[in-house]
């Protein structure tokens, strides 16, 4: 009998990978270093306590504390349930199932990828270059058949390297009538330079994905938007649930980005990477360490001799980090996620204990 149910299920969600989440992976850690979250937490409290009425779809406050934030105008924002929600929000309004596709570029956040998968949508798969990191325009250019969106990772996940602004206004320019480009910026405040926000009113095909789980410290509350023109907001109006937005996130969310957690939020991106530069610096002079890769973000990619072993010795003693060596290009290759200055002196203490033997 319950097996006449499971043959009930999707073809292409019965073989399907869920994506392997950090709290998904589990260990038994004291030191978290493996989902890019702020090892500085942020206080708030609600005076909220009346929860009868449903919220608003997508809360003015919100809507228009992040306008001012990012200096968009409201109808350019778009408030969701984490960034993850705005990448599989695009899919479903704009690809048709089994017959659409989108493109990525790998290694990079696999979500892109997974949510297409589970739309039944296809997916063209075109590596960066190996050793830049940089995204192939000519072969992106070749394969836009069919395509509606292309999700690029800014600073891209795992690598921590930025994508040439120049790449990406050709991108922009190539698909500019059939295509939608997607930057996901989900760490962008490590980098703000690099944003392609000033671009928006440039190209109506620009959509930008943020979030307030990394930099805002706010993993918790699972809160990010989408930017873009108004006319692609309101085609994700029509897809987005009823009430994504719970009261309490909303309320937390605005305060976390009033003018004084703004500064708050930037002294602690200042912090974090001085964080990364100290432990590039201490990492660079460990004989274990093959290749420490130049990062814009909260993490850094690194290359280990007996990557393992070193990832294993550290998962015992309760260091948690990301094992990226299944991935295109990244064999031998740990994610670190940079934590507190004693999280960054412990890590550190306990490769040297492995160096040493
Ligand atoms: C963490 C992350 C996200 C997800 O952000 P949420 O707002 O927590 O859903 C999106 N994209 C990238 C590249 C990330 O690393």
């Amino acid at each position: 009998m319950k097996d006449k149910i499971i043959h009930l299920v999707r073809s292409n969600i019965k073989d399907l990978q869920p994506y392997e989440s950090a709290r998904r992976i589990g260990g038994n850690g004291k030191i978290w270093l493996n989902a890019n979250e702020s090892p500085i937490p942020s206080s708030f409290t609600t005076n909220i306590t009346l929860f009868n009425r449903y919220p608003e779809c997508q809360p003015k406050n919100l809507i228009s504390s992040y306008a001012d934030y990012v200096g968009l105008l409201n109808d350019q924002v778009l408030v969701t349930r984490g960034a993850d929600e705005g990448i599989e929000l695009l899919i479903k309004a704009f690809c048709n199932p089994g017959e659409d596709a989108i493109i990525y570029c790998p290694p990079t956040y696999d979500m892109y990828a997974i949510n297409a998968r589970i739309a039944n949508v296809k997916i063209k798969e075109i590596p960066t270059f190996r050793n830049t990191w940089q995204i192939n325009l000519e072969k992106i250019e070749s394969n836009l058949n069919k395509v509606k969106l292309i999700y690029i990772c800014n600073p891209n996940n795992p690598t921590g390297n930025i994508i040439l602004k120049k790449d990406i206004i050709n991108l922009l320019k190539i698909t500019l009538e059939c295509a939608l480009v997607v930057i996901d910026e989900a760490y962008i405040e490590f980098s703000p330079k690099n944003s392609m926000i000033d671009f928006l009113q440039q190209y109506p095909n620009l959509i930008i994905l943020r979030t307030l789980s990394k930099a805002f410290s706010l993993a918790g509350i699972r809160c990010g938007f989408t930017l873009a023109n108004k006319e692609i907001i309101n085609i994700l109006h029509k897809v987005i649930s009823p009430y994504p937005i719970s009261t309490i996130v909303a309320d937390i969310a605005v305060q976390s980005l009033n003018k004084n957690s703004i500064k708050n939020m930037q002294d602690r991106v200042l912090k974090i990477n001085s964080n990364r530069n100290w432990l590039v610096n201490e990492l660079s002079n460990i004989s274990l360490v093959e290749k420490v890769f130049y990062s814009n973000a909260n993490y850094i990619l690194v290359k280990f001799h007996m990557f393992e072993k070193i990832f294993q010795h550290l998962w015992t003693n309760g260091i948690i980090l990301r094992n990226q060596n299944h991935k295109i290009y990244l064999n031998k290759c740990l994610r670190i996620s940079i934590g507190s200055y004693s999280e960054c002196v412990r890590l550190i203490k306990e490769i040297k204990i492995l160096s040493n033997r």
